[in-house]
């Protein structure tokens, strides 16, 4: 594939078999990200510079013209978030736009707020937020993102809408609060994506998590999916 639509590979082809990734940087500073190693870019430049990319719409209208992509749901994004809170978002709309008129749906994923697209939305689209710990926690370790409970207000209001919802909770930094979050959520969730935390030292039990947390889906009726680092540990003898 040549242009903005790509296949990822590794732990990202978990998420999606095709994505694009609309902007440059993203400014809301998770400590965690790992979008500028992924992009051999400089955090302070990363979390600042936020712009779209060079002629992005264009560029993916081509793509979808000369490849002729069509019926796939497309994962936005991966290496920033297709909402950055307080720049101007309509390179995502306009995206949205693009991968729909040709025949595809989208797979949203965002720490911001989606809400002004979703009349593009309809119901074999997607519209998912990450949760990784409870608000105040979310406060020092995401500081510029909107706060977990805009996210989930805005999944509510998606689920209204008749869009599919859900929510990967991958990182995981408290693990009693993604619980919590499980069982507060699944009334208007149709699929949680459940990780750990790569890239970091941590002392949390995660064969003792993954097991809480597939168990609590099962109870629930939830469609469920173990991220197969968080699997790998729930396997260790
Ligand atoms: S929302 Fe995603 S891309 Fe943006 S800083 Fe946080 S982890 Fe990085």
């Amino acid at each position: 594939m040549r242009g903005p639509i790509y296949k990822p590979k590794g732990a990202a082809a978990e998420y999606g078999d095709y994505a694009v990734n609309i902007y440059t940087g993203c400014p809301h500073r998770c400590y965690y990200c790992f979008a500028p190693q992924v992009l051999h870019r400089g955090r302070e430049t990363f979390h600042s510079c936020v712009e779209p990319r060079r002629d992005i719409v264009t560029e993916l209208r081509r793509q979808l013209e000369r490849e002729q992509i069509t019926g796939q749901l497309i994962h936005l994004c991966f290496t920033c978030d297709p909402y950055p809170t307080g720049y101007d978002t309509t390179p995502t709309r306009e995206a949205i736009r693009a991968l729909k008129e040709y025949g595809n749906h989208v797979q949203i994923l965002t720490k911001g707020d989606g809400s002004r697209d979703f009349d593009l939305l309809d119901g074999e689209d997607w519209y998912g937020i990450t949760i990784s710990c409870d608000g105040a926690m979310a406060h020092g370790m995401e500081p510029y993102a909107t706060t977990v409970g805009d996210r989930l207000y805005a999944l509510e209001y998606a689920r209204n809408h008749r869009i599919h919802t859900w929510v990967s909770f991958e990182p995981v930094l408290d693990p009693e609060a993604v619980i919590g979050c499980i069982k507060h959520c699944a009334p208007f969730i149709q699929k949680v994506k459940i990780g750990k935390l790569n890239y970091h030292p941590s002392d949390i039990n995660w064969a003792r998590f993954g097991r809480e947390a597939e168990a609590l889906c099962q109870e629930m009726g939830l469609d469920y999916y173990i991220k197969d680092s968080l699997r790998a540990e729930m396997d260790k003898p």
